[in-house]
């Protein structure tokens, strides 16, 4: 018996057609639901519980915390564990960042480092008030919140507010070797064409309106683990550079050690002016983010005498940072940012040979425990699966059945021009490989059993008709 959810709160999946499941507790990587499923967390919520569900250290750090000081206005204190994580984050950056302001969600991270950039332009000592324009990227997904919505680029979940969201950034292409490398083409060539792209819009926005291009570091939830070329963001940031704007990353998702190095952008040969992380920072333990600044444009903000005009209730809180610097004291003690890099290599290699010839698999990409499959109707042509068969929806609902119970994140792509349909594979920092190979068996099986099912169904779906 599927369970129903909790009769008083409506989420966006508690209705009749999608009942969400009720978890009742947490252990390791597996969710165990009320109805007696233990759910094997392939994907750690949505790249989140990067230790697992029931961490003893970082409960204990909590209930101390608790015990010490539960809150305190962030505009009248700071909170010492607060500081605490902030000097954290700020070190992991060998020094490039010198401030991290600490908040609630990724989403308010995003809005907090979109103000930022802007407060920067108007404090300089020639302030530049006409920096408001920002550019992004297409597939891009920043957040949920109407700022945030702005920067985004998925469809579903942009399109119903679009009168509500401020029209201040345009986009361009991501950096996707599957759907924007051409035939033939180098990887030199792509990096060129795409930095010309980004050259072309600043002229068409005017170079002194543009405020900052604004990226995913490595693609999450609407591109599906996109990852750049060798060359790439080098080359963005000169474009920045030649204009005098910022490059603002936004590592929320592929943040704090889940591609491999706590962050990702040390992959890149760059440093941004201003990165946000959130969900690997507190692993679901508490609801926190950050934004972290870098120390050229904390010393400007320094000379100018003036401050930055941004504050919330829940900012900075202290269970959340409590549990933030827990997790990532025993991340660093038990060293799982080489566990990612190790299980990342391994999960990589496995889906890969399991899946590639798979008829209807047009891509396995990722880095370190981020990993994407993304299907398509027909591998020559890209072509993807009709909207209408919620391909992704179906992949989802049958990995939490009985028989499989695997949590797979679904979504609904948006890649450069093309909705359809990837699954995310995201475990915690702390799976093993026998986890890895037990997660791979069983998101073959679902995969196999989906689409055995749609094929039988493939005569009465529209856009299907000659799927065997
Ligand atoms: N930025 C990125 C890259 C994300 O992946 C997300 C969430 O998926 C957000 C921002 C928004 O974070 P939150 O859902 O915590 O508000």
């Amino acid at each position: 018996m599927e369970s129903v959810g909790p009769k008083n709160s409506l989420l966006y999946k508690d209705f009749e057609s999608h009942p969400a499941a009720v978890v009742k507790c947490g252990r390791g990587i597996y969710l165990e639901t009320e109805d007696g499923r233990k759910i094997l967390d392939a994907t750690s919520g949505a790249a989140v519980a990067c230790l697992g569900y029931d961490n003893c250290e970082v409960r204990d750090a909590v209930a101390l915390q608790l015990m010490d000081l539960s809150y305190c206005h962030p505009g009248f204190y700071k909170a010492k564990v607060a500081e605490d994580l902030a000097g954290f984050l700020v070190d992991s950056t060998n020094g490039q960042m010198s401030k991290a302001i600490l908040c609630g969600s990724g989403s308010e991270a995003v809005e907090v480092a979109v103000k930022l950039a802007k407060t920067h332009f108007a404090h300089l000592p020639t302030p530049q008030p006409e920096r408001t324009h920002f550019i992004a990227r297409t597939g891009a997904w920043h957040g949920a919140t109407l700022g945030a919505l702005t920067l985004g680029d998925f469809r579903g979940r942009k399109d119903p507010f679009v009168d509500l969201i401020p029209q201040t950034a345009s986009r361009v292409s991501a950096c996707s070797t599957y759907r924007g490398l051409r035939n033939g083409e180098s990887e030199e060539a792509y990096v060129c064409r795409l930095a010309q792209e980004l050259d072309d819009e600043f002229q068409k926005i005017g170079p002194h309106r543009v405020c900052a291009f604004v990226a995913e570091t490595v693609g999450g939830s609407a591109s599906g683990c996109a990852t750049p070329v060798p060359g790439y963001f080098p080359a963005m940031k000169a474009v920045c550079a030649k204009y005098g704007a910022l490059l603002i990353l936004d590592e929320v998702m592929c943040g704090m050690g889940r591609t491999g190095t706590l962050h990702a952008w040390e992959q890149e040969s760059i440093v941004p002016d201003i990165q946000t992380v959130g969900k690997g920072l507190g692993s679901g333990y508490g609801a926190i983010s950050a934004v972290l600044v870098n120390a050229n444009l904390v010393d400007s903000f320094r000379a100018s005498g003036k401050g930055f005009a941004h504050g919330q209730t829940y900012m900075a809180h202290p269970l959340a940072a409590a549990a933030a610097l827990k997790v990532q004291q025993v991340i660093k003690k038990e060293n799982l940012v080489a566990n990612v890099r190790n299980m990342g290599d391994y999960l990589g290699q496995r889906l890969k040979s399991r899946l590639s010839s798979h008829q209807f698999v047009g891509d396995i990409r990722g880095r370190g425990l981020f990993w994407a499959v993304e299907f398509v109707v027909d591998k020559h042509s890209k072509k993807p699966f009709p909207a209408n068969l919620g391909l992704n929806g179906r992949l989802h609902a049958r990995g939490m059945k009985k028989g499989y119970e695997i949590a797979l994140f679904n979504a609904n792509g948006t890649y450069d021009g093309y909705a359809g349909d990837h699954f995310l594979i995201s475990p915690p920092y702390i799976v093993t490989e026998a986890e890895i190979d037990d997660i791979v068996d069983r998101v073959c099986r679902v995969i196999e059993d989906t689409f055995a099912e749609l094929v039988e169904l493939a005569p009465k779906v529209q856009g299907l008709n000659g799927v065997q």
